[in-house]
């Protein structure tokens, strides 16, 4: 499905609805006549067709943006440039950017939760934060946002912000380490409300009409998380699976294992905050308890 949002913009949506999905991962078309596709897509000939559909006679992808490392984001990203010839551009390998401590968990061998990571990515060009990249009809900057990925871009245009995982309208994100991170994903947060976005196109959902109320919105509902989180073990250890279904009781049970991995990365960064106690990290269901 395409959807034309700005004279220089274009969404197309693919055909990959999921739970943690939504409705299916966007790709936008910045530009016109030269045009940088942000976030390709999942590796789906249907949405490659659709993709290239979308450009008028006189139009090429000379660039392909990407904001993360999951595959319903970047898989498209080597087929597109074969097909196209455009350059990839991206913050580099899925583990490029972890926090010390989130390389230190992986170098100990936490595993991810399975959430897609893309471990082939590799970008033609590699962006850093503030890098700016430009075509005849465009200019994007990069922004750094570690905390869904540590690889995660946000890009800006002008004032108008292309979110990816790190900020959706319509579900908060899934940080699940190591690749996820919360510490780095507040900070982000707090990185994005430096700037004024008159609005945002995130990677799934219709686009966000006051950024800076949904941003504020995101981090609240973390920090209520943790504080409820916190006075759980007060009275005493619990495992992380209780502890979830403690914290996530309004949250359907198909999604429990989603949000484990959001409790595992609140654990993990309020340990190294010395505020809990966990036994074992590593461990298939650790023990959480005050500190
Ligand atoms: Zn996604």
């Amino acid at each position: 499905m395409i959807t034309q949002l700005a004279p220089d913009l274009r969404r197309i949506m693919a055909q990959n609805p999921s739970p943690l999905t939504g409705t299916g991962t966007n790709t936008y078309l910045v530009g016109q006549g030269d045009i940088a596709v942000i976030d390709p897509g999942p590796d789906l000939p249907e949405h490659m067709a659709a993709i290239l559909s979308a450009l008028r006679p006189d139009e090429v992808i000379t660039h392909i943006l990407v904001t993360h490392t999951h595959l319903d984001h970047s898989a498209l990203a080597p087929g597109l440039a074969r097909k196209t010839g455009a350059v990839v551009c991206g913050f580099g390998p899925f583990d490029a950017g972890r926090s010390a401590t989130m390389e230190a968990l992986a170098a100990r061998g936490l595993p991810d939760g399975g959430e897609g990571i893309d471990r082939q990515f590799r970008p033609d060009v590699t962006l850093s934060d503030e890098a700016v990249i430009a075509g005849k009809s465009w200019t994007l900057r990069a922004i750094h946002t570690p905390g869904h990925a540590a690889s995660h871009l946000c890009f800006a245009l002008g004032d108008r912000l292309f979110s990816g995982d790190h900020m959706m309208g319509w579900s908060s994100s899934l940080i699940s380490p190591p690749d996820g991170d919360m510490a780095a994903y507040m900070a982000s947060l707090a990185r994005l409300q430096d700037e004024h976005w008159s609005q945002a196109f995130p990677g799934h959902g219709a686009a966000i009409a006051v950024p800076a109320e949904r941003l504020a919105a995101l981090a609240d509902h973390r920090r209520g998380r943790e504080a409820a989180l916190r006075q759980a073990v007060q009275s005493g250890p619990m495992a992380l699976s209780s502890l979830t279904a403690h914290v996530y009781a309004d949250t359907p049970i198909h999604l429990h294992r989603a949000a484990a991995r959001n409790v595992l990365a609140h654990v993990i960064d309020l340990f190294d905050r010395n505020d809990l106690q966990c036994d074992d990290i590593l461990a298939p269901d650790p023990i959480v308890s005050p500190t």
